[in-house]
């Protein structure tokens, strides 16, 4: 099936208020083209030498998306452009980020990634490392920076009811925190979801869903 008619057939399962990011890693310049030319602007990636490659040879209106564990000594590379950066799991992490956000004169959006599934190896904080960011004074001298939202990874199981708890608690969390309203923290965006639980996921409250498989086929 063509990537088009596959995005198609996932935006047809999506309420309206739900962003889909198309996670566009490892396919070619012309898969996301074809995507583009459906419509799509939302792409994700998550290696920034490869999202850079892509932002410089495609259309300046697409939102890019980092949903990539970051490593500090790289932020500066996609400082210059890019929309969201969805796994931000420290405080040194957003230190840097808005370090090279002042650079370049901009305010750069993050996702602050809570880790909610059972597996060892996912990043992410837990509830009281969240609650400790959050109120932290240094988060608050953070002028380049802007607190969109939180963004989590279910366990990898055929196991729905523990998934479903996994979202929900993240949703939980969301909720929890969503009305403080900072210069820099603004909760709008609630990231979870992939090609096998995204439905799930939009159910438990997600407005965000990272979605590759399902467009541009298997990896
Ligand atoms: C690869 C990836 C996705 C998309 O996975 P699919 O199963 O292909 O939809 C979503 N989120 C993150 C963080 C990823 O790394």
């Amino acid at each position: 099936m063509s990537i088009q008619t596959n995005l198609k057939q996932v935006k047809d399962t999506l309420p309206t208020n739900v962003t889909l990011v198309a996670v566009s890693k490892t396919k070619p310049v012309s898969d996301l083209q074809q995507a583009y030319e459906a419509g799509q602007r939302h792409f994700g990636e998550n290696k920034i030498q490869e999202m850079t490659e892509k932002f410089e040879q495609l259309p300046q209106d697409i939102l890019w998306h980092m949903i990539g564990h970051v490593q500090t000594n790289k932020v500066k590379y996609m400082a210059p452009y890019v929309y969201l950066i969805h796994g931000v799991d420290s405080l040194k992490l957003l230190k840097e980020i808005n370090k090279q956000a002042l650079k370049n004169n901009r305010t750069i959006n993050c996702l602050l990634q809570v880790f909610i599934a059972q597996e060892e190896t996912k990043f992410g904080l837990n509830e009281s490392e969240l609650i400790e960011l959050l109120e932290s004074p240094e988060l608050a001298t953070l002028k380049n920076i802007n607190i969109a939202g939180l963004m989590g990874m279910a366990s990898f199981t055929d196991n729905q009811e523990q998934i479903k708890a996994e979202f929900d608690f993240l949703n939980q969390l969301f909720n929890k925190h969503k009305n403080i309203k900072t210069f820099n923290i603004d909760f709008h965006f609630l990231s979870m979801g992939m090609s096998g639980d995204y439905q799930l996921a939009v159910a438990c409250g997600s407005n965000m869903v990272r979605i590759g498989s399902n467009i541009f086929g298997s990896r």
